[in-house]
């Protein structure tokens, strides 16, 4: 059993929480209090031990007792889940996990260069065998990484320009917005694209983005200019065997974010979470050698496969597919 502890138990903190006690190889040790709230009400009820970061008093206060502290948590695990918001994650490595020999997976807020290698588990797990630090890179980026990967792998892709549609804040938040503008990244390109390229190496790409006033998802409209012309059905059948990537229909009445956020829940998704990056079959279209679509991203939800991915190459586990396939069926995802 990989004995697994998160630091940072938030969006993305609790949904691995739960991802890891699915797996049969792992056991999760527990997770780090920050400050007192409902998430940890929560925690305490799951049983899963909490570890006091600081001043204890508002836990004690409200009847959750503390497991230990960071170090006790260091002591008691083989990889720590560094969740924490960005650049907190950076700290955290130079103050506790490099000190104290602790493998650590952090998330696509911090810098790449926090870690030895930058990951997508479909597009690169064996660059992250073995590593001490594993970055996932962000949700956008592991979007484009998952969709762009499969159709370079089977039909060459020459560049691509891309433009990220992003929800303003996660549903939860009420203090970042906007909540009347539609606001674009000032600076070119903005960062997925260069952030693409620390997991696909060699893909040309370039990227613009703008925020938007909606919670539910993050929506990419894509470019490619590919080797040779290709065809539609093909695209769509690549896309179809490919893991973690679903199309939806127009045909089917799925005709935007919201409608997919439905879907999820009508398929009994846990917190409603699409993990699978969702392309609208219409959507895909061709223009002499130019394949064209449109895919959406659940942000709270489509990196969490890959942080239990990160946890089996960090720990030696050699066989990437099987690793995908494992964590896919215990989530219940394509
Ligand atoms: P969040 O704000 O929802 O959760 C962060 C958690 O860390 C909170 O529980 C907070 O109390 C805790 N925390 C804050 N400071 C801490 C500290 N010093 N030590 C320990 N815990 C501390 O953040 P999130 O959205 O889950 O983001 C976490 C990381 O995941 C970031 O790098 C982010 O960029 C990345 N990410 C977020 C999303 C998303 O849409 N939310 C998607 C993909 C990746």
């Amino acid at each position: 059993m990989i004995k697994v502890g998160i630091v940072g138990y938030g969006t993305i903190g609790k949904r691995i929480a739960d991802a890891i006690k699915l797996q049969k190889d792992m056991q999760l040790i527990g997770v780090t209090g920050h400050s007192y709230n409902y998430r940890m009400e929560i925690a305490n009820k799951k049983k899963i031990p909490i570890y006091v970061l600081g001043d204890n008093a508002d836990f004690k206060e409200n009847g959750i007792s503390s497991a230990g502290n960071m170090k006790d948590l260091l002591n008691a695990v083989d990889i720590i889940m560094d969740c924490t918001p960005k650049k907190i994650g950076k700290e955290n490595k130079e103050k506790f996990y490099v000190p104290n020999k602790v493998k650590a997976i952090f998330q696509g807020g911090e810098k790449d260069a926090v870690a030895d290698v930058s990951f997508t588990a479909q597009c690169n797990y064996k660059e992250a065998l073995n590593k001490d630090y594993i970055r996932v890179v962000s949700c956008n980026t592991t979007g484009l990484c998952r969709t762009l990967s499969a159709i370079d792998k089977k039909f060459g892709v020459e560049n691509v320009s891309a433009t990220m549609i992003r929800r303003g804040a996660d549903p939860w938040d009420i203090k970042h917005g906007p909540i009347n503008a539609v606001v674009p990244v000032l600076e070119l390109p903005s960062h997925h694209g260069p952030d693409v390229r620390t997991v696909l190496h060699d893909m040309e790409i370039f990227t613009t983005a703008l925020s938007v006033p909606t919670t539910l998802m993050h929506l990419h409209t894509l470019t490619c200019d590919m080797k040779e012309a290709v065809n539609v059905d093909d695209v769509i059948d690549t896309w179809k065997d490919t893991t973690r990537v679903r199309l939806v229909r127009n045909a089917e009445k799925v005709r935007s974010t919201a409608e997919i956020m439905e879907l999820a829940k009508e398929i009994g998704r846990p917190r409603g979470d699409m993990p699978e990056i969702c392309i609208w079959e219409e959507t895909i279209g061709t223009y002499k050698k130019k394949l064209l679509y449109i895919q959406a991203i659940h942000q709270e939800s489509d990196v969490v496969p890959e942080n239990i991915d990160a946890i089996r190459a960090a720990t030696g586990f050699e066989d990437a597919e099987k690793s995908i396939k494992m964590t896919n069926e215990s989530l219940e995802i394509k």
